[in-house]
């Protein structure tokens, strides 16, 4: 176990003893040393105050409010931040976390007397192991038999269960994330307290939840991760909208509940991104809200561009990044896109590499593949989606963007003398439009002399060009998903 400690992390550990400090690992990488698998990042706790180890370290820095101080080491970390020249080991003077009065955070950071303490205030047994490293040997110190619990693959709370959720509720959802992390049983007794503080997550600041919640979603076991959090009632807290799906039937095509099917959808999502598993499990959340008519004609007309709102709203609220609300919402609001090689043509499949952009196709494939097999389907590709890939490759060089167009505003300025203006953005909207039905049409000549023509027309003649033609096709999209009740 000794040699898995890198070297960076044992040289900290024994600068902090040079000043006349105790030093210790804890925590998750603790855990992680005992079952075997490459610690994510270090912790080491000490009965150095913040600024004494700051002396020791010159260019360290504050982590947090919490008296963490950053020590820069030389690169290690195989899964560390690569945009860093360094990585960083977190040093945390030992402390007691002293009165919840919000049940958020604790009122202020009180420093422990010593590694028992400290170990005290930590979550579950199994994270309040903790390390001493001399030269060639070790010292465990573990008072509440956490490598009992990790040689049982089982999380108990430290102390008394009620007492601990109910200084700091995120801990209940901490409790679901290492389930799902490591498939570590919750025991009875903690997962009973769980469900009695269920309604404590109403305390806990969204960015907390969001940060627990990535993490149950990156896991390996994601659908069993957010199904506990529905059992244990922690999901009406956190995505109060999958709850409506619960017992909610679909139609003829479905087997399953909306919840069901979503779960599902996580479940066989084939891909690792944070973004697609969230919109796998998301894709369907309006359907509750547009379902009309009951049994097996029942339907859910607009759910994809309802749950594209719906789910911006949940990730909002979550705080997630721009980058991923964005993304989750445009996966959601196209996962109903019709392909049946014998119908739709070139033109259609690049209409729809317009909309979402070539570099989602991939994403929105794989949100098709969890859609289906969490509906129960048996084959996760069939010919038809195998048959969209090969197309997608095959047009991807075709223009889907005015940029990708062989003439520019420039050159309709210089060869045709047009003056600047909002006349020559809608001259090229117009050849675009044509250009998506025709790639051929993307030739230089051919479109210099198109745009002659085409300057003769009003702006408002141009813009209503443009428009029209993108209205006209999108509904002739939209009508051949709905006629066909789009079978998967
Ligand atoms: P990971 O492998 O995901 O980093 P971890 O166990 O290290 O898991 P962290 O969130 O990094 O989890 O926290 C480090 C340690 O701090 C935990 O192992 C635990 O001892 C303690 N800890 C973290 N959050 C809490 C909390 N809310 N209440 C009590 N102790 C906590
Ligand atoms: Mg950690």
């Amino acid at each position: 176990m000794i040699k898995k400690i890198p070297k960076q992390v044992r040289l900290v550990l024994k600068k902090i003893e040079g000043g006349g400090f105790e030093a210790y690992i804890v925590g998750g990488c603790v855990r992680d040393l005992i079952m075997d698998r490459i610690p994510k990042d270090w912790d080491i706790t000490t009965s150095a105050k913040p600024e004494e180890v700051q002396k020791i370290f010159p260019d360290s820095f504050y982590e947090n409010e919490f008296g963490t101080v950053g020590v820069k080491v030389e690169k290690f970390a195989p899964n560390g931040n690569p945009e860093r020249e360094y990585d960083v080991i977190e040093v945390t003077t030992f402390r007691i976390e002293s009165k919840y009065s919000d049940k958020r955070r604790p009122d202020e950071i009180k420093f422990a007397k010593n590694l028992q303490e400290d170990l005290s205030r930590r979550d579950f047994a199994m994270n309040a192991v903790a390390l001493r490293v001399h030269d060639s040997d070790f010292e465990i110190i573990d008072p509440y038999h956490g490598r009992k619990d990790i040689a049982d693959k089982m999380i108990r709370t430290v102390g008394d269960s009620h007492e601990r959720f109910d200084e700091d509720a995120l801990r209940m959802m901490r409790a679901i994330r290492f389930h799902a992390e490591l498939g570590f049983s919750i025991e009875e007794k903690t997962f009973e307290a769980i469900k009695k503080y269920h309604g404590h997550m109403k305390h806990i600041s969204q960015e907390r939840i969001r940060d627990e919640l990535a993490k149950i979603i990156l896991s390996d076991n994601p659908a069993e991760g957010i199904d506990m959090l529905h059992e244990a009632g922690l999901l009406d807290h956190i995505i109060p909208e999958l709850e409506k799906g619960v017992g909610v039937a679909q139609n003829r095509h479905h087997i399953y509940t909306i919840y069901k099917h979503s779960i599902l959808a996580l479940k066989y999502c084939p891909s690792k991104k944070l973004d697609v598993r969230l919109a796998s499990l998301l894709h369907d959340v309006a359907k509750p809200q547009t379902k009309r008519g009951e049994g097996q004609l029942s339907t859910f007309y607009n759910h994809d561009h309802v749950g594209a709102r719906v789910a911006r709203k949940i990730l909002e609220r979550l705080r997630f990044s721009n980058e991923i609300i964005g993304k989750v919402s445009l996966l959601v609001d196209n996962h109903m896109f019709y392909y049946n090689p014998e119908e739709v043509g070139d033109a259609s499949v690049r209409r729809l590499i317009k909309k979402v952009g070539l570099e989602n196709m991939k994403d929105l494939i794989n949100v098709r593949i969890a859609d289906r097999l969490g509906s129960g389907t048996p084959k996760a590709k069939p010919y038809k989606l195998r048959h969209l890939e090969y197309m997608i490759d095959k047009l991807s060089h075709d223009a889907v963007s005015v940029k990708m167009l062989k003439i520019n505003g420039s050159d309709l300025m210089e060869e045709l003398g047009l003056k600047p203006g909002p006349k020559i953005g809608a001259i090229l909207d117009v050849l675009l439009s044509e250009v998506i039905e025709d790639a051929s049409k993307n030739d230089r000549e051919y479109l210099l002399r198109r745009a002659k023509e085409l300057d003769k027309k009003d702006l408002e003649k141009l813009r209503e060009m443009a428009k029209e033609k993108i209205e006209e096709k999108k509904e002739e999209d939209d009508k051949e998903i709905k006629e066909k009740h789009w079978v998967k």
